[in-house]
């Protein structure tokens, strides 16, 4: 029978971790076990070196967290459908952020032109992308310029998917104020950059139809 790994490592540091903070704080997980007021929603990549709450400083409680391979705004997720409808409508966030980073894997295999199985299905909105900014692409100097364009341009569209999704439009429809922005991070150098990309109402949808002929900058 082959033996159960050895986990306790984890575990003795999750133990250290509850004591500091009750040393600081004797009040802390009675008050957070309470409350979770967070105001901002985080779609970002799965990728174990990009941690919402880390790199933005942020404490439990603080952010609303979805991942996924290559933050991807897929219409019919019921997983991240669901929890839009539940940030949104009961947590009350104010911002959704779609966090893509450079050099993400799944970016990378979107377009790499090998089969890797399901994900290959999964990441076909980023080669969609790829398609509609072709031109652009080709034009960038050499491939890690090309990569990371792509990287920026699959979270922009994904911020304008989730524009398009009913939760959104009928929280505008409502009158509530909903901002939606995208980010890259780079992890060779922990920064966030703002894409300016931000939707804040359906004036900010971009029509698909003037970012497929090449003469929109977005989307
Ligand atoms: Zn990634």
């Amino acid at each position: 029978m082959a033996s159960i790994p050895d986990l306790s490592g984890l575990l003795q540091h999750n133990v250290e971790w509850a004591e500091g903070k009750l040393r600081e704080d004797p009040h802390y997980f009675e008050r957070l076990s309470g409350l979770q007021t967070p105001d901002y929603l985080w779609i970002g990549c799965s990728d174990s070196r990009v941690p919402a709450n880390v790199i933005t400083g942020l404490a439990p409680g603080e952010v609303f967290v979805h991942r996924n391979v290559a933050n991807l705004v897929h219409p019919g997720d019921l997983n991240l459908l669901s929890v839009l409808e539940f940030a949104i409508g009961v947590l009350h966030v104010k911002h959704v952020i779609v966090c893509g980073h450079y050099g993400c894997g799944g970016v990378h295999a979107a377009v790499d032109g090998n089969a890797h199985g399901i994900v290959d299905h999964w990441l076909q909105p980023i080669r969609d992308v790829a398609e509609r900014y072709e031109d652009e692409l080709h034009s960038c100097s050499g491939d890690d310029a090309r990569h990371n364009r792509l990287c920026e341009l699959n979270v922009r569209a994904q911020v304008q998917t989730l524009a398009r999704t009913p939760i959104v439009r009928a929280t505008w429809e409502a009158g509530t104020p909903l901002h939606l922005h995208g980010w890259a991070y780079g992890l060779g150098d922990g920064r966030i950059r703002d894409l300016k990309c931000t939707v804040s109402g359906p004036e900010g949808l971009i029509s698909r139809k003037v970012a497929q002929s090449g003469t929109g900058s977005d989307a």
